[in-house]
């Protein structure tokens, strides 16, 4: 059978256009699809947007703790259309490089949205068609309105946020994952009076507890009003906003309604089923540990496949297909030891697993914790406090899990996985050299456990 092209890539985000360049690189014909605006999620409206806003939200903090330095800075004010400006100037920029970066891979990119029509056939929103020896979905995720209610569409999601013609003076936020613990911090410090609204008893689901307290005081500490355990009940257009009514029975009346509920698969109107492409019950393409799905010539990656929703993740993914099908290196990844920050301020930066998770998977481990004021906040007077936690496994000594709430835990997260990822000791972090004054310095130098959980088989 004779192809258009080795393979076609449909969605231009990061993991899409990784597997494409890579593929190009191994000497395939490659073409790839977006009807968007190439650089997908993360660039054009999740991680470098919101990171841009996240560094605008911090100067507010930076302007109130200079005083405690010497400084004396005058009014401040804060122009939301001008940072919106400087972050669709950016975003323009990048998404240009991506086109750049495939055009110079000898990709070829059609702007155009594509279906699959079987297993080796597309067919073009511009008309067009052609055929592949593999086909390559990598269409991300959307964001899902929840919970359905009546009134729900009044109100946007992290799509549209970015580019809110006026600056949402009363926010109410529903969701306390990433995304909405994010935005909460961001809006707040730009001068919103925020309202976040979740089911659960504190934000952050699944991250380890201590964290989640301490942001949760951390986001109050910064005028964030918590309605946890309450939701929105019906949501109604008012002069100059929007009326909500709340399970708690304490009605709300805000500008903008932010809903954060989480996101599902871009699965839908592809022609998967005219290919035959089996989907996971959440509507996801199931694929196996190569990204290939039960169609042979087809593989997906990304938050499509909704493993690890991150783009380092998607990115590895797409690398490891190329690397796979056209590098002749057959390639999985390790999933373990994935490290990921939360851009509040303070930041959350996490490897490994949770206290919770270690005490069920190995039994017994040790908990070392350290809690200090950062140096900055000695002169600022800001009521600040890091929060660092080691889990170590209680058999030998191997650590579990790292867990930093504070400046740029982020930045921490990243470096303290390598150390995850060969396997460190308790042992290989004391014997580490500090440095000095730093707040990571506290990672090396916690000596006695805080805590002892479990049973322990041996005399460890
Ligand atoms: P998350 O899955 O992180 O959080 C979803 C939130 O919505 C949770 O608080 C959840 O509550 C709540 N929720 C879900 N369904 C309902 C419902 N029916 N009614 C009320 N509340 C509901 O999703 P996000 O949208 O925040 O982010 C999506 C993904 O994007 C993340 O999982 C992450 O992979 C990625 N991301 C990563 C970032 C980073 O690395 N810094 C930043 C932003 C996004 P409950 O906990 O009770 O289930």
């Amino acid at each position: 059978m004779t192809f258009d092209y080795d393979l076609i890539v449909i969605g231009a985000g990061s993991g899409g256009v990784r597997a494409a360049r890579v593929a190009a690189s191994h000497g395939a014909k490659v073409a790839i699809a977006e009807e968007f605006r190439v650089g997908g999620t993360c660039v054009i409206r999740g991680c470098v947007p919101k990171k841009l806003y996240v560094l605008a939200s911090r100067f507010r903090d930076e302007f109130e703790d200079a005083a405690g330095f010497g400084w004396r800075v005058g009014d401040i004010s804060f122009d939301w259309p001008a940072l919106v400006a400087a972050k669709e100037k950016e975003i323009t920029r990048l998404s240009n490089l991506y086109a750049e970066t495939l055009a110079n891979s000898g990709v070829e990119l059609i702007r155009a949205r594509a279906t699959l029509t079987d297993p080796n056939g597309v067919r073009f929103s511009n008309g067009g068609s052609a055929r592949a020896g593999h086909i390559l979905i990598s269409t991300g995720g959307a964001p899902v309105l929840a919970p359905h209610i009546p009134g729900i569409e009044f109100g946007i999601s992290s799509n549209e946020i970015f580019d809110l013609p006026k600056f949402p003076q009363r926010l109410l936020i529903v969701g306390a994952g990433y995304i909405a613990v994010e935005f909460a911090s961001v809006f707040a410090r730009l001068g919103a009076k925020v309202d976040l609204a979740y089911r659960a008893d504190l934000p952050l689901r699944g991250f380890d507890d201590d964290l989640r307290a301490r942001l949760a005081d951390a986001l109050r500490a910064a005028g964030v009003e918590h309605r946890a355990g309450a939701l929105p009940t019906r949501v109604t257009k008012c002069v100059g906003g929007l009326e909500v009514e709340m399970s708690d029975g304490a009605p709300l009346t805000v500008d903008c309604l932010l809903v954060a509920t989480g996101r599902r698969p871009m699965t839908q109107n592809l022609g998967l089923e005219a290919a035959g492409v089996a989907l996971r019950e959440n509507g996801a393409v199931a694929v196996d540990e190569y990204s290939r799905t039960n169609v042979e010539s087809i593989y997906a990656v990304g938050d499509v496949t909704d493993r690890i929703n991150l783009t380092p993740v998607a990115i590895r993914e797409g690398q490891a297909f190329a690397d796979s099908v056209f590098g002749a290196t057959p390639t999985t990844i390790n999933y373990e030891h994935t490290p990921s920050a939360v851009f509040t301020t303070p930041e959350i930066g996490t490897v490994g697993l949770t206290e919770a998770q270690a005490l069920a998977r190995h039994g017994a481990v040790d908990i070392y914790e350290t809690q200090f004021r950062p140096m900055r906040a000695t002169l600022s007077g800001r009521a600040e406090r890091v929060y660092m936690k080691l889990i170590v496994d209680g058999a030998n000594e191997r650590v579990l899990g790292a867990h930093i709430f504070g400046p740029e835990a982020g930045e921490m997260a990243q470096l303290v996985a390598i150390a995850l990822r060969m396997g460190a000791t308790k042992g290989d972090f004391d014997a580490t050299m500090a440095v000095h004054p730093t707040m990571a310095e506290e990672l090396v130098t916690m000596r006695a456990p805080a805590r002892r959980l479990g049973t322990r088989t041996n005399s460890a």
